[in-house]
């Protein structure tokens, strides 16, 4: 498989994270969550970290300048030639209009937009459920996929816990926000004729299945 330069778009807990890091199993392609950075951010209590914290608190989005730098940088730093998927970015018509620029400038194409399609009643099902190590960002679910050893992570043996956004009141504004500032892009990438979808309410590994295909398609027609 060629490398490939990715994003994927949907709802917050459609699995988004866990594809891109079956693909980077798979590839070694690097995978970039902008939540898991901002994460570190503010884990290390980092200025950008202080100044996003609110905001993930409450289910809100980031300043656009604030995640569009930090991503924009780390993109610079994948080496040449290495695929790469972004998990979370962007979230707003402003921050894809960014990354264009940028990846012009650099004169890096965008291979394909991938959505993933799923209802609000089993994303909310799935968020409520969901854990994640504090250390490594591995994601669990506590109904279908939780670690072997209880609460410890089964890759780095750190602690698993519920994030702090992910308790059902916070949901629901994570949703309305995905829905105002975050679901433009759709129609965005369309136009650009990059948009591919999948079925997200399938097993992690038919998704990925799902997933591969369509990226092989792409190998094919480019
Ligand atoms: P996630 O882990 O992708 O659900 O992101 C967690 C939180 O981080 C979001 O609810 C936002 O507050 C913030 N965040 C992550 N990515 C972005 C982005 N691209 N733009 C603005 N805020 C973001």
């Amino acid at each position: 498989m060629k490398a490939k330069h990715l994003i994927f778009l949907g709802p917050p807990g459609t699995g988004k994270g866990t594809q891109a890091q079956l693909l980077n199993d798979k590839f070694g392609w690097a995978a970039m969550s902008s939540g898991d950075i901002l994460r570190a951010e503010v884990k290390a209590e980092s200025k950008i970290g202080l100044a996003a914290h609110e905001y993930m608190r409450s289910g809100a989005l980031v300043p656009d300048d604030i995640i569009t730098g930090v991503i924009l940088a780390g993109l610079e730093r994948v080496a040449a030639g290495r695929g790469w998927i972004l998990d979370g970015f962007p979230r707003t018509v402003p921050q894809a209009e960014a990354l264009a620029a940028g990846l012009a400038k650099w004169k890096l194409p965008i291979d394909g937009v991938i959505y993933f399609n799923l209802p609000d009643a089993t994303i909310i099902e799935r968020i409520v459920t969901r854990r994640v190590c504090k250390e490594c960002a591995t994601t669990y679910n506590v109904r279908f996929s939780p670690p072997k050893a209880g609460d410890r992570c089964d890759r780095c043996g750190g602690a698993v816990i519920q994030r702090e956004d992910d308790r059902e009141e916070v949901i629901v504004k994570r949703l309305s926000t995905y829905r105002t500032q975050t679901a433009p892009l759709i129609e965005y990438y369309e136009r650009q004729g990059l948009l591919r979808s999948v079925d997200a309410s399938l097993a992690p590994a038919t998704v990925h299945a799902a997933a591969l295909e369509l990226l092989a398609r792409l190998d094919a027609s480019a």
